[in-house]
């Protein structure tokens, strides 16, 4: 496991470059409101405003674009339920990449369609008596297929690493950033540009409070597997990090935090009513957990990437119209 050779901040460079034309380079916003709240200088790099409403998109076009002529002719395989299915989709069809997607049979509708859309052949499995990663393993050997997971690979995360990239060129050093955690590949490519173009500035990465093994997995210093935990954050339901990730992750991410999902939803509530935005459950961890801390973030800047903005409509208008 020590052997893996872990992207730099190099890498970051090249996808930046790869995916340019292909990606959105997404706004990154500020909120009177906020920074008034916070006594703070708040910069939200809007990751909602990417195609496909995530920025799996970034580290799933710098993964395809390195593939041989072999590999683009053969296809691609992913499994996965949320965004990076989509990413996977988008950006196999814009290389002319023949995609399969590996979904549970009762993900949502909408998720199906999408993937549909986008032009990737789906194949449902049943996530009860199936195993995703070996069906995966199977298409992959028997038609030649290339894996791309949908966080532990390092072009993955340096095509990740480009939001952060993105918001210190465009706003300078920060003294602190806030990203949202699942399997962590967006936080250990955005540490990478963070600890170049911002040394001093602490990266730190937010969960849900319902399933904290990279937490536990930072402090000491081993991978923590869990359960998938409850939580409505459905992007960020991972249950261990990857070999890459949790590396990366000890070595340039200061600290880890939570977020309830009532957090959340209030995070949600003010993106909605006071910014004119939609985020998606996941995609408010970041603000939910500065917002909790705020008094500690007085006089400072400070980033928070907002991940993505993919939720089902009827479920956000519950959201928005429930209690609190
Ligand atoms: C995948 C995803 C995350 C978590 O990213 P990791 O690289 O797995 O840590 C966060 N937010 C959204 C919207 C996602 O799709």
């Amino acid at each position: 496991m020590s052997e893996l050779v872990l992207p730099v901040y190099e890498d970051v460079v090249a996808a930046a470059q790869r995916i340019a034309g292909h990606a959105n380079r997404t706004p990154v916003m500020t909120s009177r409101t906020v920074n008034e709240e916070f006594g703070a200088d708040v910069f939200f790099k809007c990751e909602n405003y990417q195609r496909m409403g995530a920025f799996k998109f970034r580290g799933a076009m710098n993964a395809l674009a390195q593939f041989t002529p072999e590999q683009k002719k053969a296809g691609v395989v992913a499994f996965s339920s949320g965004n990076h299915a989509q990413a996977i989709a988008l950006s196999a069809r814009l290389l002319g990449i023949p995609a399969a997607i590996v979904m549970p049979e009762d993900a949502p509708a909408a998720k199906i369609a999408a993937t549909r859309e986008y032009g990737g052949k789906v194949i449902l499995y049943n996530r009860y008596t199936e195993d995703r990663q070996q069906i995966g393993k199977d298409l992959a050997n028997k038609y030649g297929l290339t894996l791309i997971p949908p966080y532990d690979h390092p072009h993955v995360i340096a095509g990740q690493g480009t939001a952060a990239k993105e918001l210190f060129d465009e706003v300078g050093e920060l003294d602190a950033l806030f990203v949202c955690l699942g399997g962590g590949g967006l936080i250990s490519g955005c540490a990478l540009a963070a600890r170049h173009l911002s040394p001093s500035c602490k990266v730190y990465g937010v969960e849900p409070e319902a399933g904290n093994d990279a937490q536990q997995s930072l402090r000491r210093r081993q991978i923590v597997r869990i359960d998938t935990p409850k939580t409505i954050a459905d992007g960020a339901q991972t249950t261990f990090l990857g070999d890459y990730t949790f590396q990366m992750i000890c070595q340039n991410v200061d600290d880890i935090f939570t977020a309830t999902d009532e957090a959340l939803i209030d995070s949600m509530k003010f993106f909605a009513e006071r910014m004119k935005m939609v985020v998606e459950p996941t995609g408010c961890l970041g603000f939910a957990a500065a917002r909790g801390m705020k008094e500690s973030l007085r006089g400072k800047r400070i980033g928070i990437i907002i991940s993505g903005g993919n939720v089902d409509i009827s479920r956000y208008a519950e959201y928005l119209a429930g209690p609190r």
